[in-house]
């Protein structure tokens, strides 16, 4: 019998990032057969001068689960408030229960550095739900506990935004993904974000919601001879899978310099 195409999930801090960062190889993946469950731990509640908290949540995660959709993907919200992400025992607990439910073999997340705190903290976090998640005597004292993971999940960092650390120093990335094909889709999942893009344009001058995408993106295949890419660097820690499971499910895409 063929091996099962790995269980995916990305995990990352608010609706839209997980679009920007790898929608292009989640969509490699699908087309693979992977499984993919889409997680962000807030819906949103600050992106908006308009609408109060409750409000512009509703819309996001909307927006989201509309995304998801166009990707054939589950839409999770852990349900945490935007700049109130924060490492400590409960929300630990929180996100190895989410990752116990998902059952992810391959995990990806945002760079452990990045251009703010709630990128940073969700990465960090789920780099330990991933230790803690097979590990019987970690309890979350959820109240419908699911079963723990038999192994680590493959752990991976999509880049920063725009690739870049808060001195606009580029990410080195370990590899690439060819995302050419892919990028119509994954400007379409972007789009499903359009309260995003009023926000954005209002509170950081950031007009072209799309161009920036695909300048991040061509900037990551330029690098990668691709016309456009994403870039990851794979986790290698301790008690972590080593090998490059992407590899051997969207191989003909993966890039190295
Ligand atoms: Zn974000």
């Amino acid at each position: 019998m063929p091996p099962q195409p790995p269980r995916v999930c990305a995990l990352m801090a608010h609706p839209d990032d997980i679009e920007f960062i790898c929608a292009g190889t989640l969509i490699a993946l699908g087309q693979a057969g992977c499984p993919i469950t889409m997680i962000t731990m807030t819906a949103g509640d600050c992106g908006s001068r308009e609408h109060d908290q409750q409000a512009i949540a509703a819309i996001r995660r909307a927006e989201a689960a509309r995304s998801a959709r166009l990707l054939g993907a589950e839409y999770v919200c852990l349900e945490f408030e935007d700049l109130r992400i924060f490492r400590d025992n409960d929300s630990a607990q929180r996100v190895t229960e989410a990752l116990r439910r998902a059952r992810p073999d391959v995990l990806i997340t945002h760079s452990p550095v990045d251009y703010m705190g709630d990128h940073e903290e969700t990465s960090r976090m789920a780099r330990d739900a991933c230790f803690f998640a097979p590990i019987p005597n970690y309890r979350t004292f959820a109240a419908d506990v699911a079963p723990i993971l038999d192994a680590a999940p493959a752990l991976y960092f999509g880049d920063p935004i725009q690739g870049r650390d808060y001195f606009h120093n580029l990410i080195e990335p370990q590899f690439y993904v060819d995302i050419a094909d892919a990028m119509e889709k994954k400007v379409e999942m972007l789009c499903c974000h359009a309260s995003q893009r009023d926000w954005l344009r209002a509170q950081h001058g950031v007009d072209e919601y799309v161009e920036m995408l695909k300048e991040w993106n061509a900037m990551r295949g330029a690098e990668a001879g691709a016309p456009y890419a994403e870039a990851f660097r794979q986790y290698l820690g301790h008690g972590f899978p080593q090998e490059n499971v992407l590899a051997r499910w969207i191989g003909e895409r993966i890039r190295t310099k």
